[in-house]
């Protein structure tokens, strides 16, 4: 075992035999996003700048957005949609409908109305408004201050570094968003994989690339054992019990650590697994119900499919972080 945050550990032989499995399947079987689906994302056409704004936006609100009893979820002409394909599908609509949304100055002055009329449709409301809102404002009215109204001038005062020393790394320039201060990077990493894959940045630095460390994220590396809870933080999770901040941090860091061995060990690069992982963690490694292991890569190795017992994600509601 390596030694992890304070309450989590972890397990360097998990890890390694997940590497395996990765390694034996090869990257070719892993399933992986299309960002040029024009149902969640600009056109291959869109300029630069305007694609650039539209990813700082959509992943600044991009949280929690169902909650226990109460799903975002609607149908659309083109398809029935929920949680974060919804969110995206209407931040595509509202891309074409209205580019001019994603300008600083409109954000800067955005209203909860002007909000709700994007991101709510035929029933599904959409979580705290209000902190989104102050998000996105917040957005608007620093990009206007600090980088010029413009998205690209935060990637050029990065140098193409993610992180440098002693800085700014991009990192370190996403982090005056308020959207963008979690301790975890969780955002600014879904941001630098979303425009990495649409070829808008190139880091000098690729390995410095982590994984966002979602909920799903979370609960597959719970349950295939290459992190271990300890002590209060296992009783808090398996009671499902609302987790502080920092307990918070230490299980995702954790998990973020340990996904990096992983995509060392595995060839596999933290994007394509991101993406993969994600994918698992909605259709395969449910939260709620039986996951669907008979269906899953990693059966042999799961330790939670071994012992029968699927525990879920911690609890943490209260944040924008995630
Ligand atoms: S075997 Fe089951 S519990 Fe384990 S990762 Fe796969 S789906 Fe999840």
């Amino acid at each position: 075992m390596v030694a992890g945050d304070e309450g989590v550990v972890i397990r360097g032989g998990a890890v390694e035999q997940v590497a395996r499995v990765l390694r034996e399947k090869g990257v070719g079987s892993l399933n992986t996003l299309d960002l040029f689906d024009t149902r969640f994302y600009p056109p291959r056409s869109a300029g630069r700048e305007d694609v650039l704004r539209y990813f700082l936006v959509m992943v600044a609100l991009d949280h929690r957005l169902s909650r226990p009893g109460r799903r975002y979820e609607a149908c659309l002409p083109d398809g029935c949609y929920h949680g974060a394909d919804l969110l995206y599908r209407l931040g595509a609509k509202t891309f074409l409908e209205d580019p001019g949304f994603y300008s600083p100055a409109r954000l800067a002055s955005l209203t909860i109305d002007g909000f709700r009329s994007r991101f709510e449709i035929d029933g599904a409301s959409i979580p705290d408004p209000e902190i989104r809102v102050m998000l996105l404002r917040d957005i608007g009215f620093k990009l206007e201050k600090l980088y010029d109204g413009r998205v690209g001038v935060v990637l050029e005062r990065s140098g193409g570094w993610i992180r440098r020393w002693p800085g700014p790394g991009l990192l370190d320039l996403l982090r005056v968003f308020r959207a963008y201060e979690d301790p975890v990077e969780k955002k600014s990493f879904l941001f630098i994989k979303f425009i990495v894959g649409r070829g808008l940045y190139q880091p000098r630095d690729p390995e410095n690339i982590d994984v966002p460390v979602d909920n799903h994220l979370v609960r597959i590396a719970l349950r295939l054992g290459i992190i271990e809870p300890v002590g209060e933080t296992r009783r808090l999770i398996e009671e499902w019990v609302e987790v502080d901040r920092e307990t918070d941090t230490a299980i995702r860091l954790a998990a973020r650590r340990a996904y990096r061995l992983l995509a060392r060990e595995s060839g596999v690069p933290p994007t394509l697994l991101d993406d993969h992982l994600w994918i698992h963690g909605r259709t395969i490694c449910i939260r709620d119900g039986e996951p669907r292991c008979g269906d899953c890569m990693f059966r042999m190795v799961c330790r939670a499919n071994a012992a029968k017992q699927y525990i879920r994600e911690h609890r943490h509601y209260n944040t924008w972080y995630y």
